[in-house]
């Protein structure tokens, strides 16, 4: 008998950063490693990006349709970030959290909150930060999607996004991809550990004795 076979409730992991941090790749990185944690797809009003898939990256509408869901109650959160509409929707997270599986959230400070408001007690939240100003602002310039205003605009934001550093539980310096994924998986690891999440372990220790 291992942890893995005892039932415990999912938690919701929710990664943030400035834009060019490399929170994408460690988000894919993380969903093709762990098989039991799963991406929350958000919705957006902004323009698809090249090599975007809709239903895959985002469930992409038009305002009215985003004005629906918002008015429809479908969102957890949701948030304007960088002039467009973004917001994650409510239905497949209780479902996953009570199979006892984890979901993942790539999602801005202001949705964050708003989660912690709602749902404390599953919230998991790691904040990202690049490892210089530099490397910051080399990477956001090799983004070829962005245009220079883009760019120069996500610079600017960038200060004030990681700002919000403090209202994270964890922050991961990611200079090196291989070893700020392996810090991550060890926060989901730990947290897949406490009690309070384990709830078949009375069970287990029950029968123990
Ligand atoms: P992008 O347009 O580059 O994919 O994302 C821009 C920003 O919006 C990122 O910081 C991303 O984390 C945030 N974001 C994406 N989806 C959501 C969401 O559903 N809610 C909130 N609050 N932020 C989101």
């Amino acid at each position: 008998m291992s942890n893995d076979q005892i039932a415990r409730r999912g938690l919701m992991l929710v990664l943030s950063s400035p834009s060019g941090a490399g929170k994408t790749t460690l988000s894919r990185r993380l969903l093709e490693s762990d098989g039991n944690i799963q991406l929350s797809v958000s919705a957006t009003t902004r323009p698809m990006r090249p090599g975007e898939k809709h239903g895959t990256d985002y469930h992409f509408l038009k305002p009215e349709e985003f004005d629906a869901w918002q008015a429809q109650g479908k969102f957890l959160e949701h948030a304007t970030v960088f002039g467009n509409r973004y917001g994650t929707p409510s239905h497949l997270v209780n479902d996953v959290l009570s199979a006892g599986r984890d979901v993942l959230f790539d999602i801005d400070w202001q949705g964050t909150q708003q989660l912690k408001e709602k749902k404390r007690d599953d919230l998991v939240s790691i904040f990202i930060l690049p490892p210089s100003h530099d490397e910051l602002e080399r990477r956001l310039k090799t983004r070829a999607q962005d245009s220079d205003e883009t760019v120069a605009g996500r610079m600017a934001k960038a200060a004030d996004e990681i700002s919000h550093w403090p209202e994270y539980d964890y922050v991961v310096v990611n200079s090196d991809v291989e070893k700020a994924l392996a810090d991550i998986q060890a926060i989901l690891n730990a947290e897949r550990l406490k009690r309070s999440r384990q709830t078949g372990i009375s069970g287990f220790v029950g029968k123990l004795v």
